[in-house]
C-alpha cells in the first residue's frame, strides 16, 4: 500500500494534452492538487476544467518552458495556489520530423529550446519550492525514440531525448542532497489526440511491432510518473523506465512472428 498523495502540489508542463495531460488527471484522481501548464490558453482553460471535478483542484497556467521567466513565474504561481510544489513533471515536448538531409540549423535550435532547455529550465525554476518539500520529486518525459530506437525524420529529437537523460544522470547528484529524487518515463507508443492525423494504417503497424499488440495510453504513462512521486520511491533517483509494452525487445521481425 501506498502513501496517499492527497493534497500534493504537482506541475505537469505539457499538461493540457496528450501525455501530459494523461499524467495530470492520474495525480488528481490521486487527490493531488494539480498545475497543468501550455502556451495556449484554448486548449489550457477547457483541459484544466475537464481535469477537475474530482479529490484534487486542477488549474491551468500559461507560461512557454523555453523562456526562463515564463519557467519562474509558472513555479511562483503553482505555490501561491496550492502552498508549495511537492512534484514537477517536466513533459512539455515537441516532435516535428524532417530528414537530416534538410534539417535547419533552426529546426535544431527550437527542438532543443523545448524539449532540453525547457526541462532544464522548469526544473531550475522548481529547486526551492522542491527543496522546501521536503519530499521533492522531479519526473522527465523522454521516449524510447533516441535512448534506445530511432525513427527516419526524428534525429533531431532522438537527440533531445537521449539529452534529458544526460541531464538526468549529474542532476540526480546534485539534488539528493536537497532530498529531491529526479527520475524519467519513456514511453513508447501512447494513443494521444495528434495520432488520428498519422492515420490508420500507421498505428496498425505499430501496434503490430508491439509484443502487447497495442498502443500505451496517456494514463499508462501516468501510473509510472505517479509510483516515481510516491514516498516509497524515495530511494529510487537517476532512474528511467520504459513503458512501452514490450516494443524495444524483438531483435527482428522474426521474433514478432515467433510469438
Ligand atoms: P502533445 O499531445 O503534442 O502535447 C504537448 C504538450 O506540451 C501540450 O500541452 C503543449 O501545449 C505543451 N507544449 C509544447 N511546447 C511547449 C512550450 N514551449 N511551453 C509549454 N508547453 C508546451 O504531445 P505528447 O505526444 O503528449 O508528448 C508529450 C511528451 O511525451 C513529449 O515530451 C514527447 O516527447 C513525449 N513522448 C510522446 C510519445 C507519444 O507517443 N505521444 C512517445 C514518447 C515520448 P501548447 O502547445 O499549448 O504549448
Amino acid at each position: 500500500m501506498f502513501t496517499p498523495l492527497t493534497g500534493r502540489a504537482v506541475l505537469v508542463t505539457g499538461g493540457t494534452k496528450g501525455i501530459g495531460k494523461g499524467i495530470a488527471g492520474v495525480f488528481a484522481g490521486a487527490g493531488a492538487n494539480v498545475v497543468v501548464v501550455g502556451r495556449d490558453p484554448a486548449t489550457g482553460e477547457p483541459a484544466a476544467a475537464e481535469l477537475a471535478g474530482g479529490e484534487g483542484e486542477v488549474a491551468f497556467v500559461r507560461a512557454d518552458v523555453r523562456e526562463a521567466a515564463d519557467c519562474e513565474r509558472m513555479a511562483a504561481e503553482t505555490v501561491e495556489r496550492f502552498g508549495g510544489i511537492d512534484v514537477l513533471c517536466a513533459n512539455a515536448g515537441v516532435f516535428p520530423d524532417v530528414r537530416l538531409e534538410d534539417m535547419t540549423e533552426s529546426d535544431i535550435d527550437e527542438i532543443f529550446a523545448t524539449n532540453v532547455k525547457g526541462s532544464m529550465l522548469s526544473v531550475k525554476a522548481c529547486l526551492p519550492a522542491l527543496e522546501r518539500s521536503g519530499r521533492g520529486r522531479v519526473i522527465l518525459t523522454s521516449s524510447i525514440t533516441g535512448p534506445i530506437t530511432g525513427y527516419p525524420g526524428w534525429s533531431h529529437y532522438g537527440a533531445t531525448k537521449a539529452a534529458q537523460l544526460g541531464f538526468l544522470r549529474t542532476a540526480a547528484i546534485e539534488l539528493a542532497p536537497k532530498g529531491i529524487t529526479i527520475n524519467a518515463v519513456l514511453p513508447g507508443n501512447i494513443v494521444t489526440e495528434g495520432l488520428a492525423e498519422l492515420g490508420p494504417e500507421y498505428r496498425q503497424k505499430m501496434e503490430e511491432s508491439i509484443p502487447q499488440r497495442r498502443l500505451g495510453t496517456v494514463q499508462d504513462i501516468g501510473h509510472a510518473a505517479l509510483f516515481f512521486a510516491t514516498d516509497e520511491a524515495s530511494y529510487i533517483t537517476g532512474q528511467a523506465i520504459v513503458i512501452d509494452g514490450g516494443q524495444v525487445l524483438p531483435e527482428s521481425l522474426a521474433a514478432l512472428e515467433a510469438q
